[in-house]
């Protein structure tokens, strides 16, 4: 169900503490972390708590939740101290999505081409 943690996801194992990462900042909703595989100097995902498969479904079910998200990517870059930076949300396979339970990726740190590829 929307929202409830899922056995087989990833990032509500991150959530849950049962799997280690690099926690920049927490909230009551959100948890940001450094991805593993980063692609710039500063990459770190923002997630919400709450398991929702994608950004969409996230909007739609909890519209605060995504807020919370779309608010913590810029406090993220305050902390990493970015005057710019990108934020993305790989909708979809064939985006490139990999892990499904929604997540802002913040990159920051180097010149960021437009478009992107
Ligand atoms: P996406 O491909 O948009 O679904 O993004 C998933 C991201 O999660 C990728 O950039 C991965 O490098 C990252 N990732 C996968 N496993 C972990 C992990 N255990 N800790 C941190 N980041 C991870
Ligand atoms: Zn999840």
């Amino acid at each position: 169900m929307a929202g409830e943690p899922q056995d087989d996801c990833l990032f509500c194992k991150i959530v849950a503490g049962q799997i280690p990462a690099t926690i920049v900042r927490e909230t009551d909703t959100t948890v940001a972390f450094r991805d593993i595989n980063p692609q710039a100097p500063t990459h770190v995902l923002v997630i919400p708590k709450a398991h929702h498969k994608d950004a969409a479904a996230l909007a739609a079910a909890a519209p605060q939740l995504a807020a919370d998200v779309l608010r913590e990517t810029q406090a993220v870059a305050d902390a990493e101290q970015l005057d710019s930076y990108r934020t993305t949300f790989n909708t979809g396979a064939g985006a490139g999505q990999t892990v499904w339970h929604a997540h802002a990726h913040v990159l920051g740190g180097r010149g960021l081409e437009w478009p992107p590829g």
